[in-house]
């Protein structure tokens, strides 16, 4: 254990801070310590909180990182407003936190992947011929040529659509930690 960290157990060892009101456990480290986030509550297990517990309450509240909606960032039993610094998180380490997101990305660029393999592929063997794939009558005539490129066009188009998605969804997240207060 690290001197620091014993230090700090010390010192909360002499001064009880009871119980996280979040997680209801006592134990805390010099990374996670419990803090006051707000002055106001006077009951011993609910004046603490660990920080990364607050940190994760305070994000996971409905449009809480929406800086026209400050009216949650309170606590609700005291009512004492909660300082709290924000973060602009980039795109990029959203989304990398975000496994769902990854997923769709990695199938995106194996699809995207395929989907040109595959119609180049195609449009290499008939890059000569000129075979109707279908003749109806004499209005429609498919090539088979036109077919392939205009497939391969198509499904980049969508894709464009699919890339935007997630880089909107990564975009412009903010994230919120609570500041301890001093007592
Ligand atoms: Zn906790
Ligand atoms: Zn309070």
């Amino acid at each position: 254990m690290p001197a620091s960290e014993e230090v700090h157990l010390l010192i909360n060892s002499l001064t009880p801070k009871g119980r996280c009101w979040c997680c209801w456990e006592s134990h805390e480290t010099a990374n996670d310590p419990l803090i006051r986030a707000c002055l106001g509550c006077r009951d011993i297990d609910l004046q603490y909180v660990h920080q990364s517990c607050v940190n994760r309450y305070i994000n996971a509240l409905p449009s809480a990182t929406l800086t026209t909606n400050r009216a949650y960032r309170h606590c609700t039993r005291c009512g004492d407003q909660y300082t709290i610094t924000e973060r602009q998180v980039p795109w990029l380490e959203t989304l990398w936190s975000t496994p769902s997101l990854v997923y769709r990305v990695v199938g995106l660029f194996l699809y995207t992947v395929v989907l040109t393999a595959a119609c180049s592929m195609l449009l290499y063997r008939y890059r000569n011929n000129d075979i109707l794939l279908l003749e109806w009558g004499p209005y429609l005539k498919i090539y088979v040529r036109e077919l392939i490129a205009f497939l391969l066009l198509l499904g980049h188009f969508l894709h464009l659509v699919e890339w935007q998605f997630v880089y909107r969804q990564c975009r412009g997240n903010v994230e919120l930690k609570v500041i301890a207060k001093k007592i």
